[in-house]
């Protein structure tokens, strides 16, 4: 799509077509960060499990590695994440507010595909 086109919209609100596509990117998003919370909850309590269970110590370095790597790509999925508005990358930190190209906030995202 144009670039330039889309640029010079956004300082309007979205149109219907674009509500549609918020509410999908919002979905998005909140299954990634969803997916992050749990993820890192998760990784809480295996270790709390694993202080525990005596596993023997090899097994517990694993589990620890292992989930540090799901968790990073979870994390890392959830940077991905793009912006409904400029299509680019939202932030590349995790919990960025608003879109590092284009300013939109996250909570006018949700404002959006909620509807309001
Ligand atoms: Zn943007």
């Amino acid at each position: 799509m144009n670039l330039l086109y889309k640029r010079r919209k956004t300082d309007q609100p979205p149109g219907e077509d674009e509500v549609e596509h918020y509410r999908r990117a919002w979905h998005s998003y909140v299954i990634r960060r969803n997916l992050v919370v749990a993820l890192f909850l998760g990784f809480v309590a295996v270790g709390a499990a694993s202080a525990k269970v005596k596993w023997r110590e090899a097994v517990d370095f694993a589990v620890l590695l292992g989930w540090i790597g799901v968790y990073l790509a979870g994390a890392w999925w959830l940077t991905e994440w793009k912006c409904p508005r400029c299509g680019r990358v939202f932030g590349h930190r995790l919990w960025t507010e608003r879109c590092i190209s284009c300013d939109l906030g996250k909570d006018e995202i949700a404002k959006v595909a909620q509807g309001k």
